[in-house]
């Protein structure tokens, strides 16, 4: 066998030798193609069993996983978060990270949580934190265990976080602001726009209120227009910008107040129509854009950063740990550093371009726009050197003596199983009772 380095171009040495230390080299990297691409092994050696290859068995598979592959995406993805992290250092500023919890399944009994800690300014997945429910007091307690530990990592490192732009916690809120004085905790605005859009859709549907339907897009447009344009830290100037909008679809644009007293646009050409003062939909929207929960998080809004790049790292993750599979803790683990190593080489690719150098587009039209589109920059094509590295370490890692191979349950603190807190029955038994209850149930006749 034969392989290109995709990146430097330059044929690896080992690939053409049968064995790579007491492995055998197709063996070995097809376990290793499988797992760094995030497919899955059972249906990978089942398509190639399908047309004739012959492959090694799953259990070889997990075998590799286990030795070789799995210590190699560790080893891997650690050593390019020292270097951002030492990176970080010695630039000496404080540091803009966007936080986010993401579970493995929906619903709220999640097995595994992965809070992910993004360097906002560069883009970079800076670290992933993952936690097994019994960790903690349960799924709804994982996003804080990450985040306590991703600050206990960043604490040893030395580096102050400046801002931290999240979605709205509570319970984070609360940690963020006992804990971590120095910190300025941000709300992402599409969390808090999320939520004041379906209030507004649901007051439209009252009687009496289809008047305010044409300006809930308006009202949403508004809160980002106000956090946007507010500087850094005026969460009062910010709220009084808010809270003019009410005054703004009366067609009222002046005396809303000391910090905000008039609008700032300039001459309307108005196509809507006014809501009238004291309207049943005037009051239902003053009532929203008055809630004083509302108002403190509006207030905490960051203009400049947002966590939709968190977002789509953990649509990311999907792709190498889809959620219809169950994996181990560290299977887990090593999927979620995968991602993290393919975001980090790929999340800031640039626009692709035609043959004459044009830049490239593409209309789309989602659902959520309703019949309406939206454009899209088309990036150029992923590049997969970190595969090149992670080839490297597991090149490396077969090489080794058999002492010297240490699979990760041995370096890494592995959660009990969550049946282990359970109760166990005597198998036998259980199986027999199985058998005497549904034995006696006849399959109904078609
Ligand atoms: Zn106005």
């Amino acid at each position: 066998m034969t392989l290109q380095c995709a990146s430097c171009d330059q044929r690896s040495s080992w690939s053409s030798q049968p064995n790579i230390g007491p492995y055998a080299a197709g063996n070995i990297l097809l376990s290793a193609g499988i797992l760094f691409a995030g497919a899955s092994s059972g249906k990978v050696l089942q398509v190639l069993n399908s047309i004739g290859v012959v492959t090694h068995v799953k259990r070889t598979f997990f075998n590799h996983q286990e030795l070789i592959l799995q210590p190699a995406i560790k080893k891997v993805w650690e050593e390019q978060q020292r270097t951002h992290l030492t990176m970080l250092q010695v630039e000496g500023q404080p540091l803009v990270l966007g936080g986010d919890g993401r579970a493995d399944s929906p619903g709220h009994s999640a097995k595994f949580g992965t809070y992910t800690t993004m360097e906002l300014v560069a883009n970079v997945v800076l670290d992933l934190q993952v936690v097994q429910s019994n960790e903690c007091l349960g799924s709804y307690h994982m996003e804080m265990e990450g985040l306590k530990r991703m600050v206990e990592l960043l604490i040893s490192w030395d580096l102050d976080v400046g801002v931290l732009v999240t979605d709205r916690h509570r319970q984070i809120a609360k940690w963020i602001c006992e804990n971590m004085p120095n910190t300025r905790h941000c709300y992402d605005i599409w969390h808090v726009a999320k939520s004041i859009g379906k209030k507004l859709k649901a007051i439209v549907k009252h009687k009496d209120c289809e008047d305010l339907k044409p300006w809930v897009q308006s009202i949403i447009n508004h809160l980002y227009w106000a956090a946007v344009s507010t500087p850094p830290g005026e969460g009062e100037l910010l709220v009084a910008k808010w809270k003019s909008v009410e005054r703004h679809i009366q067609n009222i644009h002046k005396d809303h107040g000391d910090l905000f007293p008039i609008c700032t646009h300039g001459q309307l050409q108005q196509q809507k129509k006014w809501l009238k003062q004291s309207s049943r939909s005037a009051v239902k929207l003053e009532e929203v854009v008055n809630n004083k929960s509302l108002l403190k998080d509006i207030a905490m809004l960051s203009g400049e950063h947002q966590t939709s790049k968190v977002e789509a790292f953990h649509s990311l993750i999907i792709q190498f740990a889809p959620k219809m599979y169950v994996f181990s803790y560290i299977g887990m683990l090593c999927r979620n550093l995968l991602a993290g190593l393919h975001w980090n080489e790929n999340s800031s690719r640039p626009i692709a371009t035609t043959q004459a150098g044009a830049e490239r587009y593409a209309v789309r039209y989602p659902k959520y726009k309703a019949g309406g589109h939206v454009v899209k920059k088309i990036a150029t094509e992923p590049t997969y050197r970190y595969v090149d590295d992670l080839i490297r370490e597991v090149v490396a890692g077969c090489r080794q003596t058999p002492d010297e191979r240490t699979p990760l349950s041995v370096t890494v603190d592995v959660p009990p199983f969550l049946c282990d807190e359970l109760e166990k029955p005597d198998k036998e038994e259980a199986i027999a009772k199985h058998r005497s209850r549904f034995g006696k149930c006849e399959m109904p006749s078609r």
